[in-house]
């Protein structure tokens, strides 16, 4: 039996709780990992903290160590997928501007090829 989910509305709380399918990476008793289902580069891994906070300004109020419990889980991640040499990024998006869809705070784990700029993809107004 599974645990219930923290959060029956939150898509990433029921794939904790196992109640959606996910291809899972790595598991602690304080962060979980699963690919992510549509990947922006060769190696794509949400870490996500077991518990449900919205976004990582929330979950650093509510557990500061959480946020570092979340990002070990990342380096570790992208060192056993070979990426220490090439290198790798860490992104953690937070609200509209960002682009966040999902609201309980995850750290994007991308790497395996060059990743381009930072900040783009869209047409940018001037001002
Ligand atoms: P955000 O845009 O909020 O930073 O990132 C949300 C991410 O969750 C997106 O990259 C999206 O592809 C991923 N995602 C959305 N729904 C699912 C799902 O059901 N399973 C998995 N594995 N990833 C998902
Ligand atoms: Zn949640």
């Amino acid at each position: 039996m599974t645990a219930a989910p923290q959060d029956s509305d939150c898509l990433f709380c029921r794939i904790i709780a196992g109640e959606l399918p996910a291809d899972v990476v790595a598991e602690t008793d304080r962060t979980f990992a699963f690919r992510d289902i549509n990947p922006q580069a060769p190696t794509h891994v949400l870490v996500v903290p077991r518990a449900h906070h919205a976004d990582v300004a929330a979950l650093f109020a509510a557990d500061p160590t959480l946020v570092s419990d979340t990002i070990r889980a990342g380096v570790e991640i992208a060192e056993r997928a070979g990426l220490a040499e090439t290198g790798y990024r860490l992104l953690m998006n937070t609200g509209a501007h960002a682009g966040q869809t999902v609201f309980h705070a995850h750290l994007h784990v991308l790497g395996g090829e060059p990743l381009g700029a930072l900040v783009g993809g869209g047409l940018r107004m001037p001002g």
